[in-house]
């Protein structure tokens, strides 16, 4: 693709494995551009891997009029979920009303309503939550998600685990995804389109002339360094993309990133549907409690301030009371710290617009070029994995003019590896599994169709007994399906593995863990590191 007359290792390389980073990967792969992507640690093990989990046009940020945003991510709900109907699905949620609720709101539509009608003040009146609900079901157009309902709590299954007084709530849709498989599957499918994938690989330092950059790479498990030239650099560092730019390339940028930590804790499960609430709290914003791995309830999230991106993000003793007592304020059962089966944290990286609050930082995203001194580079600031997608036609689009001869968009409508099936066909597909593959339980055929989708055909190939699928780790984890996953989808730990590739580590003891650790360093030279 690249047309100078200096013969180029890449026209991309792309710093970060996160979803923004592979999305860019394999958009750019797509379209015959010569593609590296190089992540220090393990694909997603930065924010990708720490979010909430859902698709969603971001019911509050309606409060900050940012309808722009809003209408663009409700839009992309439905597109992503028919990419990937295995990792991706429709879940409703559950918004009891809280009559008695006031706090200091100082949203620009709580502002406009204490101006309107003074004697609102501190208060989210249900008609406003409803109008909301309105603008979101009406914002994006839907064809395959339900509209707004409304629901008495009292004698309704939704209604059980919560207190008496909460009567009324309403109903909504947005959708779950698996965000650290989301972003292992767009590298996989980058790779299959072309792109090279280097993980536990560092961007170490990079150099810049007139018509190319000369990049070093370091891989941090062999300490061994590369040099590659490559047209134009993307950074998509995420949480690092600042310190990408001082203290790698050497560069400084007027733009601000902020550092917003967000933790969830997890616990058993306390209500058995398979829906989700959100809740509204006395400081004015919201957490979620969500039906998670069959057996657990996902409760997030924060916003406290981050001080440093090299500094591991994890969820203080603050943020687990604040969590406990948010959720104990609803739940009829009272949650303890003893109830905590793991936690988990991640760091947003918004794009620093002056916002007063963590809280009301804007969610969305800003691209930057910047060819000033030579070749070109793309700076990517902020972003949901919502918008991954488009955040990476826009990174595409943008760099056209280096690419002319680059085909037009062609993400949207095509199917990420393993979920080329219609989105209404889990249940068809685990029939299927099931048929071929007798030896499975439901469980363990569903968790497979959950991760892989068709692929999990694939893993399991010609075994005809339990016997054929190699060592058993626990959990349902095979020797089949670990070979798999380091030959395909670039694990190299047990923690990849257990933490990000699935969530077995939830299930899984000390010893299961360490005889998979023992296997993975015994099979490692066998997979390309
Ligand atoms: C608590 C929380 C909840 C969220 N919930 C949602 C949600 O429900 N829905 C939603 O749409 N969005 C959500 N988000 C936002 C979303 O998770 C992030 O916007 C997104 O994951 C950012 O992706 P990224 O690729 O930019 O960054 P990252 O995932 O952090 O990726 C950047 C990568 O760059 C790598 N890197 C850095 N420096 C180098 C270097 N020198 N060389 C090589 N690699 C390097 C890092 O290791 C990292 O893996 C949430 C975020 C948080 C924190």
């Amino acid at each position: 693709m690249s047309d100078q007359r200096v013969k180029l290792d890449y026209d991309l390389l792309i710093i970060g494995g996160g979803i923004n980073g592979t999305g860019i990967a394999r958009d750019a792969a797509g379209r015959g551009l010569k593609v590296a992507l190089a992540e220090m640690n393990d694909l997603g093990e930065g924010t990708s891997s720490a979010s909430t989990k859902l698709f969603h046009g971001g019911l509050r940020y309606l409060e900050y009029f940012n309808f722009k945003l809003v209408r663009h991510a409700l839009k992309e709900r439905e597109t992503l979920l028919q990419a990937m109907p295995h990792i991706s699905w429709p879940m409703r949620f559950i918004l009891p009303l809280n009559t008695e609720m006031r706090f200091e709101n100082t949203t620009p539509a709580s502002r406009l309503i204490n101006f309107i009608f003074p004697w609102m003040k501190g208060r989210r009146p249900a008609w406003m939550i409803r109008f909301g609900l309105f603008l979101y079901d009406h914002l994006g157009g839907r064809k395959f998600l339900a509209g707004t309902t409304s629901l008495i709590l009292n004698d309704s299954p939704e209604g059980a685990p919560l207190q008496e007084k909460y009567k009324k709530a309403y109903e909504y849709s947005d959708c779950w995804v698996d965000d650290s498989r989301l972003v292992v599957i767009n590298a996989r499918d980058a790779k299959i389109r072309g792109a090279d994938i280097f993980v536990r690989t560092k961007v170490t330092a990079a150099t810049q002339t007139k018509s190319h950059w000369k990049v070093t790479l370091q891989n941090l498990r062999e300490n061994t360094t590369q040099v590659f030239s490559t047209k134009m650099l993307i950074n998509a560092a995420g949480p690092w993309v600042s310190n990408v730019l001082a203290d790698t390339l050497l560069k400084h940028s007027g733009t601000q990133i902020r550092l917003v930590r967000g933790s969830h804790l997890v616990i058993k499960k306390l209500y058995d549907h398979q829906k989700s609430y959100v809740f509204q709290g006395n400081d004015g914003r919201i957490i979620f409690a969500i039906p998670y791995e069959t057996d657990f309830t996902l409760i997030g999230t924060t916003d406290v301030e981050h001080e440093n991106s090299n500094l591991i993000p994890e969820c203080s003793t603050e943020e687990q009371d604040y969590l406990i007592s948010f959720a104990n304020s609803y739940f009829k059962k009272a949650i303890t710290k003893a109830d905590i089966v793991w936690t988990y944290s991640g760091v947003r990286p918004l794009y620093d617009d002056g916002a007063s609050s963590a809280t009301s930082a804007s969610r969305d995203y800003v691209l930057k070029i910047d060819t000033i001194e030579g070749a070109p580079i793309l700076n990517v600031y902020g972003g949901k994995i919502t918008t991954y997608r488009c955040l990476a036609e826009d990174v595409l689009k943008a760099i056209t003019p280096f690419f002319p001869n680059m085909p037009n968009h062609w993400t949207a409508g095509v199917a990420l590896p393993g979920g080329d099936f219609g989105i209404n066909d889990v249940p068809c597909q685990i029939t299927n599994l099931l048929s071929v593959y007798s030896f499975l339980s439901q469980r363990w055929a569903t968790r497979l169709i959950k991760a892989y989708g068709t692929d999990a055909f694939n893993i399991l190939a010609n075994a005809i007994s339990k016997d054929d699928l190699g060592q058993d780790f626990g959990a349902t984890l095979t020797e089949k399906e670990v070979r798999w996953l380091m030959g395909y989808e670039f694990a190299r730990s047990a923690e990849d593995i257990l933490w990000r590739r699935s969530k077995l580590g939830l299930w899984m003891t000390e010893n299961q863990v360490q005889n998979l650790e023992d296997f993975i360093s015994q099979k490692q030279k066998e997979f390309s590191i």
